[in-house]
């Protein structure tokens, strides 16, 4: 098995790397979250600079704003983005993963027309609309209600956990119309313009102390029907193919663990504890080592995903275990490295004494949310158990 790339894909690695070292301040710091308002303008004004260079959209048809590029070239972007930490890929919480490529699979041409351009630009913001207080991993209980009047839906209810709500210019927004179907069958997603009145957007400051995550409140919210996704009432079965989307983002796990490692092996090559490199202490030697494994069944885990891209497969259950894999795989290297640097490890984003200012305190911090955002690890693994080993429900 050749898992080399070709010399076009390594000039197009090159290009990107230039482009960063060009673009980029040489030292990032500790960014707090990109959706965080400290840091959001400066998420904008890349996000900018790579839809203006077609970059954001490479895998997209052209038709879409897209370049028609292989997944391939999209994984090599995605590799080195993640690497050298470049904010705003991602288009927010959705837009480019997976609100873009499902609306190409089951969008009107008006919504395709309306929803792919700016996308493609980097100009219009997404956030994701599926959880609420008593809807998580059981989605499919969600509560949040849409009625149809006239030309309209009325949308009453409330979200939880909307990463990114309060910088979005819109929501991928699930709710349910069928109240007398069975669970599943009266759901329907729409596209919500976050200006329509009677949305209300309240901070959550996470664990890691970023605004990354909200409660939307939709008081008498006036969405035309036009906005609805596909079909009233398959909103699980749309939302289902959305999920597959957004579980792929293992693979940017991936690449950032193995950066976070990178980092981990240059401070134990470059701090001296009693005398002595930290490096050369078998006990680090041995968990650095183990670590190092496992960054490498990541990028294994995330090739299988994107080869399987490239043949035009949806990953599924595959899908389910980069996610799980890599999401789990980041906690363990943040909290190796929390116990490396000792009481260090333990000073927060940018301390004056925290090493490398402060990124695996705060990678640790945000790796628990990683564990649960988008599934938790639980749920992935019934997800591997059932369509992966066929075991019964
Ligand atoms: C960082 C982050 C970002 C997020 N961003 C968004 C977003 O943008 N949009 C959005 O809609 N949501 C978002 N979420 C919400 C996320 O999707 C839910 O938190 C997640 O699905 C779990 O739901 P819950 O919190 O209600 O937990 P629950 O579903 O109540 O689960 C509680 C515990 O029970 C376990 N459990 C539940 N059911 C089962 C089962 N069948 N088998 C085994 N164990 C089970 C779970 O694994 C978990 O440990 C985000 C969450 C986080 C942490």
């Amino acid at each position: 098995m050749d898992f080399s790339f070709t010399p076009e894909q390594e000039a197009f690695r090159r290009e990107i790397r230039q482009w960063i070292k060009e673009e980029m301040p040489p030292d990032l710091g500790g960014l707090e979250g990109e959706y965080d308002p400290k840091s959001f303008e400066f998420t904008k004004q890349i996000a900018k600079k790579l839809g203006a260079k077609g970059w954001l959209t490479l895998a997209w048809p052209k038709e879409y704003g897209g370049q028609g590029r292989s997944p391939i070239e999209q994984l090599i972007y995605k590799e080195e983005m993640t690497y050298h930490r470049v904010p705003g890929t991602d288009m927010g919480v959705g837009g480019i993963s997976w609100v873009g490529p499902t609306l190409m699979l089951l969008g009107t041409e008006e919504q395709k027309k309306e929803h792919l351009p700016p996308l493609a630009a980097g100009e219009r913001w997404w956030c994701t609309g599926y959880s609420e207080p008593e809807a998580g991993s059981d989605m499919a209980a969600v509560k949040c209600r849409a009625v149809l009047q006239g030309d309209e839906y009325i949308i009453n209810g409330q979200k939880v956990w909307t990463s990114g709500a309060h910088i979005a210019d819109w929501c991928w927004l699930l709710v349910r119309t069928g109240p007398e179907e069975p669970k599943h069958r009266g759901l329907s997603l729409f596209l919500v313009d976050m200006k329509t009145p009677g949305i209300t957007v309240r901070p959550v400051i996470n664990m890691a102390g970023h605004h990354h995550f909200n409660e939307v409140f939709f008081d008498d919210v006036r969405v035309p029907k036009a906005n609805l996704v596909g079909e009233e009432n398959r909103g699980w079965y749309h939302v289902v193919i959305a999920l597959d989307f957004e579980r792929t983002a293992g693979v940017i796990m991936a690449a950032h663990g193995r950066r976070t490692l990178e980092d981990l092996l240059n401070f134990a090559k470059e701090t001296k504890v009693n005398g002595q490199p930290l490096s050369k202490d078998p006990q680090v030697r041995q968990k650095l080592a183990e670590l190092a494994i496992e960054v490498e069944v990541g990028r294994m885990l995330a090739y299988r995903i994107i080869w399987m891209q490239s043949q035009g497969m949806i990953p599924n259950y595959e899908a389910s275990m980069i996610k799980v894999f890599a999401s789990e795989a980041m906690q363990r290297i943040a909290m190796v490295g929390t116990q490396i640097m000792g009481l260090y490890g333990q000073l927060e984003l940018n301390s004056k004494w925290a090493p490398l200012q402060g990124r695996i305190e705060n990678a640790y911090l945000n790796s628990v949310g990683s564990l649960i955002a988008a599934g938790t690890s639980e749920i992935q693994r019934n997800i591997i158990a059932i369509r992966g080993l066929g075991l019964p429900r």
